[in-house]
């Protein structure tokens, strides 16, 4: 029978009685919350408090022994925390019996650890530490009592099983599997002793700052199990509510291993065992919910619980494990790996942000850090289709297994995906090269437009970025006029960057103004005019209507091809079209793809027409020895399928419409923003000292993006002036990830502000 049936029918003003005639004391009584036992604070007088314990009627006698013995010996064995006093009865005994076994213990103050927000690493650690110190003083305990069956105890959890059948089909397919790995722990590895049981964060006292644990309560949960259970439990409760759980559970862990140092097997078993009593939990929860609906808490934890389960079910596979393992060596990995980064890695490659993040996992759109932080990522356009797809994961695994050549060799995959690729740009764009990055791709399409037209020079906007090559940076802006550059080689012609926010033209014709800038600087015959269909390093910036119409008519008037780089732009980031140039109204004769294209995976392509096709085979040829491998086959169809599948396009104009909304409000409140534009997911926020002089913030937007990642939010700055907010995430990003960034924006917005 449930126990929750069997809970004494005990009032107040019985506790008062029992008070007077068992211990003499003249008191008011009020009653605390308890699963199974009726429990009263007692107040005498003198103001001198206690506990009045009267338990539930299935108790026996010898479990409560246990208790009484046990309490004893942690206030001789853990002098550091205060443990609550037995107080005898009038006739001298520990345990009466009013048809109930009743006890007195005395009241400890504190704050429970549920009520403490925020909990901090100090609180935290001294969380872990105390169960360190109970666990090392049980250890040479022993009680007949302990060895009983009892369904808290994680190493029985079979017996929650039948109350899987109460939850829904949804809610049981997350529970049943941590009642499985639970069984499937190997228990006889792990250290055995008696428990507290229950860390609990009703259980668990802070001192009223909620500095430190002081004290913990309530020893019904003793049992003899694994040790560890004692650490996961109060894991599982220390990650109720919080932003950050595995961080904040990875405190405690460290703390206790400091203390009492855990077995490989142990900390192995964490994450599993701290699942579990969440499993547990949850599943009584149902049981008891229905046996004794009115008893509130019985119910206290089961929401955050939930919202626990499924958070943690969103994790990375083993990333918390890991994270705890690491807790425990508490190396200083940081500053090893940033040493060795700086021994062997190229000091010309920068990390972002004030202090580096070290990654370890990704996950559609989050990243997870060593330390136990996950972060929203906000710029990663490169994992289109979110980190760690699976289905990215597995096809390029297969191909991996099976066959892995150079494109010499009949094969489907190129075939396919070549067909694949090209059914997604419109006539006459039908001839694809497969090539290994965003570079190669460049490079490939300036050698396509010179074998073409006969002819060298290029056509640029100004603050463009097109790759890493020589060539590609003898045609970016960005980067040889930036720190280290040569400046413009004669052969380049730039026209300005068509920004109607800080360009030379901002109003309704300054998309035929720029054009207009476009043809003059193509006006002595150049190979080609690159552009991308918005411009990334340039600041996010969005062309203006008519810009691309007019300037590639200019272009190809003068005999010029005309090439859109579609490397930070394309596969359906811009909500509207699959390709960014369809919002211009124009058909380049090449388009250059990268980044996006294997979803991390290091692949580009280059399309272009039959005839500059036919223009570039002209006995040179060209081949890539990695380019169009079926491994980069196979992911490139994956992504493909991914985007229609998941109807990324669509969330990309639905999401980039809501977002460019909600930031768009924001700017009303916050002066520092002079400029919001988007396009889809493809989104830039311009911060300036003065929205009259539109003077650039740069230094303003590198702190907003280190405090937005101190919130958990990955973002990043562009733009000649480095003030451009950059937001380009994976695709798989929801209306809720845009909420957590508007308003985690708005938070720090408003803290920069003050003095
Ligand atoms: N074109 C554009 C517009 C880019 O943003 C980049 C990379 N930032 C490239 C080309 C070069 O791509 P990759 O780094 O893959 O060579």
């Amino acid at each position: 029978m449930a126990l929750v049936r069997t809970v004494p029918r005990v009032t107040p003003a019985d506790a008062v009685r029992l008070a007077e005639e068992l211990y003499s004391l003249e008191v008011t009584a009020s009653e605390l919350p308890s699963e199974r036992d009726r429990n009263f604070q007692l107040r005498d007088a003198a103001g001198a408090q206690y506990v009045l314990k009267i338990a539930n009627s299935q108790e026996s006698l010898e479990v409560l022994e246990l208790q009484n013995q046990a309490l004893v010996w942690l206030a001789d064995h853990v002098p550091d925390l205060a443990w609550p006093r037995l107080v005898p009865s009038r006739a001298g005994r520990m345990i009466e019996e009013r048809g109930n076994f009743i006890r007195l213990l005395t009241w400890i103050d504190g704050v429970c650890l549920a009520h403490v927000r925020p909990r901090t690493p100090r609180l935290l650690s001294s969380l872990g530490r105390a169960l360190a110190q109970t666990d090392s003083a049980l250890e040479t305990f022993s009680h007949p009592a302990a060895r009983r069956a009892f369904h808290w105890d994680l190493r029985q959890c079979e017996m929650a099983r039948p109350h899987l059948d109460l939850l829904s089909p949804a809610r049981r397919a997350l529970v049943e599997p941590l009642l499985d790995a639970c069984a499937a722990l190997d228990w006889e590895s792990l250290r055995h002793s008696v428990i507290y049981g229950d860390a609990n964060d009703y259980n668990i006292l802070a001192d009223a700052a909620g500095s430190r644990v002081v004290a913990l309560l309530d020893f019904g949960d003793m049992v003899h199990s694994a040790t560890v259970c004692d650490l996961a439990i109060a894991l599982a409760y220390a990650m109720l509510d919080e932003p950050d759980p595995v961080a904040a559970a990875a405190q405690v862990v460290a703390a206790y291993h400091r203390e009492r140092p855990l077995t490989a097997s142990e900390i192995g078993a964490l994450v599993p065992l701290a699942l579990a009593r969440l499993a547990l939990s949850v599943c009584y929860a149902a049981w008891q919910g229905r046996e004794a609906p009115h008893n509130h808490y019985l119910n206290i934890s089961n929401s955050p619980a939930w919202a626990l389960l499924e958070c943690l079910h969103g994790m990375p596979h083993g990333w918390p494990q890991e994270v705890f393992e690491r807790a425990c060596r508490g190396d200083a990995g940081e500053e090893q790996l940033l040493a060795a980064r700086r021994l062997r890695v190229g000091p010309s490659l920068s990390l972002s942000y004030d202090r580096p993040l070290h990654i370890t996992h990704g996950w559609r759109q989050y990243l997870y850090d060593s330390s136990g932080h996950a972060y929203l990522d906000c710029v990663n356009n490169v994992t289109h289709v979110g980190h760690g797809h699976p289905r990215v994961v597995e096809a390029a695994a297969r191909q991996m297994a099976r066959l892995n050549t150079n494109t010499r060799y009949l094969n489907e995959l190129l075939t396919e995906y070549t067909e694949r690729l090209a059914a997604t740009l419109p006539a006459p764009l039908s001839v694809v090269y497969l090539v290994c990055s965003g570079s190669e791709a460049n490079e490939l399409a300036l050698r396509l437009a010179r074998a073409h037209t006969g002819r060298n020079d290029v056509t640029v906007v100004d603050a463009a970025y097109h790759g890493n090559t020589n060539t590609l940076i003898d045609i970016s802006p960005y980067k040889f006029n930036g720190p280290g550059g040569r400046g413009k080689p004669s052969w380049v012609h730039m026209a300005p960057l068509p920004d109607v926010y800080r360009g030379p033209y901002r109003g309704e014709d300054a998309g035929a103004r720029y054009a207009s800038d476009v043809a003059e600087a193509a006006r002595g015959g150049v190979a080609a005019f690159i552009c991308e269909s918005a411009v990334g390093c340039g600041g996010q910036t969005i062309l203006p209507p008519g810009f691309l119409r007019e300037a590639f008519a200019a272009v190809r008037a003068s005999g010029g091809v005309c090439i859109s780089d579609e490397v930070q732009t394309g596969f359906g980031r811009a909500g509207s079209d699959f390709w960014m140039f369809g919002t211009q109204g124009v058909v380049p004769d090449i388009v250059t793809m990268g980044k996006p294209i294997g979803n991390g995976h290091p692949m580009g392509a280059v399309v272009t027409t039959p005839a500059i096709a036919a223009s570039f085979a002209n006995g040179m040829e060209y081949f890539n020895t990695f380019g169009g491998n079926p491994v980069s086959c196979a992911v490139g169809l994956a992504v493909l399928d991914i985007i229609r599948d998941e109807r990324l396009q669509e969330n990309a104009l639905e999401t980039g419409a809501y977002l460019l909304h909600r930031m768009r409000e924001l700017a009303v409140r916050h002066p520092p923003i002079g400029d919001v534009r988007g396009l889809g997911l493809f989104i830039g926020i311009e911060l300036v000292r003065d929205r009259a002089t539109r003077e650039p913030a740069g230094q303003a937007a590198t702190e907003l993006v280190n405090r937005m990642k101190d919130r958990g939010v990955l973002l990043s700055t562009d733009g000649p002036f480095h003030n451009v907010i950059k937001i380009k995430p994976p695709m798989v990003f929801s209306r809720a990830d845009a909420d957590v960034l508007v308003d985690g924006l708005q938070k720090v917005l408003s803290e920069m502000k003050r003095p």
